[in-house]
């Protein structure tokens, strides 16, 4: 990463808001947005739609190389393509989120991940939201933040988000199933989910967006 490249690096577990305040964050700032949970839940939406076995490491790997993805901003938010189809809807889905944890704990996909996100920083002044931002994908950014919120918290923000999308939701098993992906992204051996040294915490749960938002942009100002 070029000394001139600035990032914003924001990492944190399900929930606590990332993606929301890291777009709105981006915009305040003139920055591009980078949403990794995307990458995650895109290749994995691949291996399923090919049928990929989820249990063979090197085909989740080759299939991820092979992937074709596009983000795209638009008004209405980030649309998502995965070899030319729009999978914005079905990246969300319960089952391909379930299915996350099979591709995310496998070095070779994030190998694979990692560059290309590094790559979309080199090229322009990022706001990168994700789990290891700050460890791995650019640890030398100046500005990073691990941001956090009550698990009771993120529960109700994911099912808000959930029920926007249409989506049914059962509370008790999405608060069992927020619990279990973190612990899995803070178990996992390959960059596990927790705060770069440097990292500012903040915690979001007493905070509405606009506040989110307001602190972290002004962090920003401050660090770069
Ligand atoms: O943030 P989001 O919920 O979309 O992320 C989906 C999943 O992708 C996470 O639960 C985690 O398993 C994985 N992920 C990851 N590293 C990242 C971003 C997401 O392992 N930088």
């Amino acid at each position: 990463m070029s000394e001139a490249t600035q990032i914003v690096a924001i990492d944190g577990p399900a929930g606590a808001g990332k993606s929301t305040v890291a777009r709105r964050v981006a915009e305040q700032l003139g920055f591009a947005f980078l949403d990794t949970g995307a990458m995650y839940r895109a290749a994995t939406w691949r291996a399923l739609r090919h049928a990929v076995d989820l249990d063979d490491p090197q085909a989740l790997a080759a299939s991820t190389e092979a992937m074709d993805l596009a983000m795209e901003e638009t008004p209405d938010g980030q649309r998502v393509l995965v070899d030319g189809e729009d999978v914005t809807q079905a990246i969300r889905t319960p089952e391909t989120t379930r299915l996350i944890f099979k591709l995310d704990q496998n070095s070779a996909v994030r190998r694979t991940l990692v560059e290309l996100q590094r790559r979309f920083g080199e090229r322009q002044p990022t706001v990168a939201e994700g789990r290891d931002i700050g460890t791995v994908v650019f640890p030398r950014a100046k500005c990073k933040i691990f941001l956090d919120a009550s698990l009771e918290c993120r529960t109700r923000r994911r099912a808000e988000q959930l029920m926007r999308a249409g989506l049914p939701v059962d509370l008790e098993k999405l608060r069992d199933e927020i619990h279990e992906r973190d612990e899995k992204s803070r178990n996992r051996t390959d960059s596990p989910l927790r705060p770069a040294e440097d990292a500012v915490p903040v915690d979001s749960s007493g905070m509405t967006v606009d506040e989110v938002v307001a602190e972290l942009a002004r962090l920003a100002r401050e660090r770069l």
